[in-house]
C-alpha cells in the first residue's frame, strides 16, 4: 500500500473501522480516537492561517546548519478552529474512561473562567509546563488530560503550518537527520515504502521526511551491530527498531506488508502493545507521548 498523508475524513473513518475489525482489543479506544481523528481532518479543511515567511538567506543558513525551519513556539494556529475542537474533544471525553470523563467535565465547567483555551494553546507552543501544572492543580485534574486535549485541538493547525512550510524544503537536498526538518521534534513512527525507502514521521507536526534505513534517529548511530529489531509473527507489517547505543526504540510500519490505508496517528495508537513490549525489553520511547 502506498501511503499518502492527505486522507479525507471518510478515508480516516474507514481506516479506523478496518483496524477495529482486525484488532478488537482496540475497539473501545478507537471509538474515542477515531472520532477525534475524523474531527481533526474535517477541521483541517477549514483552517485559515497566513503562511509563515522565511527569507531565502535564512533558508540557506538553516539548510546548511541543519536547523529546523522553525521552533515549536513559532507555529501559528487558527484559534477559532482549535477552540471548537477543544470543546468537541472535552464533550467526547465525557463518555471515555471515568478518570478522563471526570477531568473533561471539570474542564468544561471551568472553560472561559479558570481555563482560557487560547492561553493553553499558546502555553503549549511555548513549553509553559508550569501553566498546565498550575491550572491542573487548581482544578484537581491531571495535567496530562489538559495537555492531551490542548495538543489534539492544535494538531490540525500544526499540520497545515507544516504543509505550508514544506515548500521551503528542497527535495534534492535530503535532510537525513533524526529530527523533523520543519520543527525539530523527534519521530513518532518510521514508515518503509516501496523500494525500501524509509520515512520518519514527526511526533509534533506529523511531517514526514526521508532517512537512511540503518540509522537511529535519536543518537544517529549507524552501526548495524548495535541496531536491531523485533517483530510479531501475527503482524508482519510492524517491527520495533531498537538501538543499543541510546537504548531507545521506534516503531516501524512496512507499508508493503499491508493493504490497509495508512494514517500514521491511527497506526501509532493501535500498536501501543508494541510500546509495552519494547519497554519490557528495557528500551525507552524517543519522544514525549501526547
Ligand atoms: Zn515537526
Ligand atoms: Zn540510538
Amino acid at each position: 500500500m502506498t501511503f499518502n498523508l492527505a486522507l479525507t475524513p471518510d478515508q480516516v473513518k474507514n481506516a479506523v473501522e478496518a483496524i477495529k475489525m482486525n484488532k478488537p482489543v482496540y475497539a473501545e479506544i478507537l471509538d474515542f480516537y477515531g472520532r477525534i481523528f475524523e474531527a481533526q481532518e474535517m477541521s483541517k479543511g477549514r483552517i485559515q492561517i497566513q503562511p509563515l515567511q522565511i527569507s531565502p538567506e535564512m533558508r540557506t543558513v538553516k539548510a546548511r546548519e541543519k536547523f529546523s525551519l522553525i521552533e515549536i513556539k513559532e507555529f501559528l494556529f487558527d484559534d477559532i478552529e482549535a477552540g471548537k475542537l477543544f470543546f468537541f474533544i472535552c464533550n467526547l471525553a465525557k463518555e471515555a474512561n471515568p478518570q478522563l470523563a471526570a477531568d473533561a467535565e471539570t474542564i468544561l465547567q471551568a472553560a472561559d473562567n479558570v481555563i482560557k483555551p487560547g492561553e493553553l494553546f499558546s502555553g503549549l507552543l511555548n513549553g509553559e509546563d508550569t501553566l498546565y501544572q498550575k491550572i491542573a492543580g487548581e482544578l484537581e485534574i491531571a495535567d496530562t488530560t489538559l495537555g492531551f486535549i490542548s495538543y489534539n485541538s492544535l494538531k490540525p493547525s500544526l499540520s497545515v503550518c507544516a504543509d505550508q512550510l514544506s515548500s521551503y524544503l528542497n527535495e534534492e537536498e535530503p535532510w537525513l537527520k533524526g529530527y523533523c526538518p520543519i520543527c525539530g521534534s523527534p519521530p513518532v513512527l518510521s514508515i518503509l515504502k516501496d523500494g525500501g525507502d524509509r520515512s520518519l514521521i514527526c511526533s509534533f507536526c506529523w511531517h514526514p521526511w526521508s532517512v537512511k534505513r540503518v540509522f537511529c534517529p535519536f543518537c544517529e548511530n549507524r552501526d548495524g551491530q548495535t541496531l536491531h529489531y523485533f517483530y510479531n509473527e501475527d503482524e508482519k507489517e510492524f517491527r520495533v527498531d531498537l538501538c543499543d547505543n541510546c537504548k531507545k526504540y521506534l516503531k516501524a510500519l512496512d507499508s508493503r506488508e499491508t493493504e490497509r490505508t495508512i494514517y500514521p496517528p491511527l497506526e501509532q495508537i493501535s500498536s501501543l502493545h508494541l510500546d509495552y513490549k519494547a519497554k519490557e525489553r528495557g528500551y525507552e520511547s524517543g519522544f514525549q507521548p501526547r
